[in-house]
């Protein structure tokens, strides 16, 4: 005798809402009935490392679909129900994911269908594809099956039934007024397969007329890169994985593959691309990187797990902390998604230290890349400023190569007050800047600024390690002929009160100069002011 039982309101409502939504990613239905059977495998399997006769011979984990007319069933020899857990699990709205999405629902301002599409659902997303769903299911360890229906309208039956074999089948009524939206045949099953399930661990098989014949075809690849062992990975696979998932064609500049284990557990697969890509800086360029729970995809691009200025990394992170139920907003605000985040910066900025420490030539090729995002994380970043600092490099005088602010300060003179910079278009034109020579006559190193935002930079800057930035155009640099030239200017007070005269209010004021050698004069900014070559990059900016 079946009994007819009703689904708790609040099941009812979102039961209603499934159906009538007009909400167009339905297809997400199959990953969580696939995830929902792969964690049912977990389930048993676990049980049977400790007692392995409970598995009676069924030890072939697997999932099984099949589409026949206009059904589509999912199978799996998982651990299954009893008719209690049945109604506790289907009737019921016990789960965690399930209870937040209604509690979201209750508040007025949010919109249904954009709810619908943060959260997974469930278990109850079959009745966005199908007008009627049976549930046969037989626990391990008991002697009947249990079946189960319902047309989601409010109510379903349950009944005790014969069922042989251990597992859960869930059998989906198709629905035809969706046929527009979503149209699930043979090729769009392997099509979300691929994109939603293919590395749930166990294989998921269905029946494909081949020639004629039908074969037993696996679906997903089952093995996910990241959770394999690091050992275990050729440098090719790792390169071949990024180029398909992240539609690259040049290997990638450095892998970053680590995981963490403790209070919170999580697997990340990170890339430095070899090239910037050429939209970066423009509006079309997404940023983020992929989500996934226990090999089950979740999100593409989730732009908060990495800081804005590290956006040219690609990669995934899994973490069992991540629930498939999870809007981005919750996500946002959760704790343990803020340490993912923190770790695997951090993570980012560590692997970029090694390679500028242990090969300064192929920091170079990343640096000519994405320097410029470096130096836009000192505008970013607070936490992690230091380490930044640390990241930069630039052309300077010496030796005309890039060096570090670290090396610079190293090779500062003792009587150095200052960090010396020169700014311009390019190396050429710098050197061709009349204030230049004096400085390096004293010895002095002197930093060569091409790239329009360093100026900028170190103004926000001010200081490192204590050692204060200098532009060579500005008027007290320290340089030890200076006290000599003061002496001249008193003695010459006149002379250049009659050459002011003449300039009138094209200048503030007329000096002699202790940073001329060849060139008769040169024009320079006040102390507090900013260099000739900012001026100009402002104009321009205004322009
Ligand atoms: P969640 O997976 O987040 O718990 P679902 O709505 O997807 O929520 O599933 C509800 C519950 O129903 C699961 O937690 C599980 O206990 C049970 N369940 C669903 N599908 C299966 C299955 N194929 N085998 C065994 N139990 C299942
Ligand atoms: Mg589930």
């Amino acid at each position: 005798m079946s009994t007819k039982m009703n689904f708790q309101t609040e099941t009812k409502k979102l039961l209603d809402l499934m159906i009538h939504s007009i909400y167009t990613n339905k297809e997400i239905f199959l990953r969580e009935l696939i995830s929902n059977s792969s964690d049912a495998i977990d389930k048993i399997r676990f049980e049977s490392l400790k007692n392995p006769e409970i598995l009676n011979g069924d030890n072939k984990f697997e999932i099984k679909l099949e589409l026949k007319d206009n059904k589509l069933i999912i199978e799996d020899n998982g651990i299954g129900m009893s008719y209690d857990e049945v109604i506790e699990n289907i009737g019921t709205i016990a789960r965690s994911g399930t209870k937040k999405f209604i509690e979201e629902l209750k508040k007025e301002e949010n919109n249904t269908n954009d709810l619908i599409g943060q959260f997974g659902v469930g278990f109850y997303s079959a009745f966005m594809v199908a007008e009627k769903v049976t549930l046969e299911t037989k626990k391990y360890n008991e002697r009947e099956g249990v079946i189960w229906k319902s047309e989601g309208n409010g109510e379903f039956t349950i009944d005790k039934t014969e069922k042989n074999n251990r597992g859960t089948k869930i059998t989906l009524e198709l629905r035809k007024d969706i046929e527009d939206e979503i149209k699930l045949d043979e090729d769009k099953i392997k099509e979300l397969i691929k994109k939603y399930s293919n590395y749930i661990k166990y294989p998921i098989k269905m029946e494909i007329e081949k020639e004629g014949k039908k074969e037993l075809e696996i679906l997903n690849s089952m093995e996910s890169l990241w959770m394999k062992n690091k050992k275990d990975i050729k440098k090719e696979e790792y390169d071949e994985f990024y180029k398909e998932t992240f539609h690259d064609w040049i290997d990638p500049f450095e892998i970053i593959h680590t995981k963490a284990e403790g209070s919170i557990e999580y697997t990340a697969l990170l890339f430095i691309p070899s090239k910037l890509p050429i939209d970066y800086y423009s509006k079309n360029y997404k940023r983020g990187i992929q989500l996934y729970s226990k090999n089950v995809f979740i999100m593409e691009k989730y732009e908060d797990l990495l800081p804005e200025y590290l956006g040219f990394i690609k990669g995934l992170v899994d973490s069992p902390d991540f629930s498939l139920n999870i809007s981005r907003e919750l996500l946002q605000q959760s704790r343990q998604l803020q340490i993912v985040k923190k770790n695997i910066e951090k993570k980012v900025l560590n692997t970029l230290e090694n390679i500028l420490k242990k090969d300064q030539k192929r920091y170079i090729e990343f640096w000519e890349q994405f320097g410029r995002s470096i130096k836009s994380g000192i505008y970013e970043n607070l936490t992690n400023k230091e380490k930044l600092e640390n990241l930069l490099i630039f052309k300077s005088s010496f030796e005309k190569d890039y060096t570090t602010l670290n090396s610079y300060i190293e090779r500062m003179k003792e009587d150095q007050k200052y960090i010396y910079f020169a700014s311009g278009e390019n190396v050429e034109s710098i050197e061709k800047l009349p204030q230049l020579e004096a400085v390096l006559d004293n010895g002095y190193e002197v930093l060569y600024f091409n790239d329009s935002i360093d100026e900028f930079l170190v103004q926000m800057m001010r200081e490192f390690k204590g050692k204060e930035f200098k532009s060579i155009s500005s008027n007290d640099l320290n340089l030890k002929n200076e006290e000599e030239v003061k002496k001249l200017e008193k003695e010459n007070g006149s002379l250049l009160e009659e050459i002011k005269e003449i300039l009138k209010e094209k200048v503030s004021e007329v000096k002699l100069s202790s940073r001329l050698k060849t060139s008769p004069v040169c024009i320079v900014t006040g102390n507090m002011g900013i260099s000739t070559n900012m001026e100009k990059i402002l104009k321009e900016l205004d322009q």
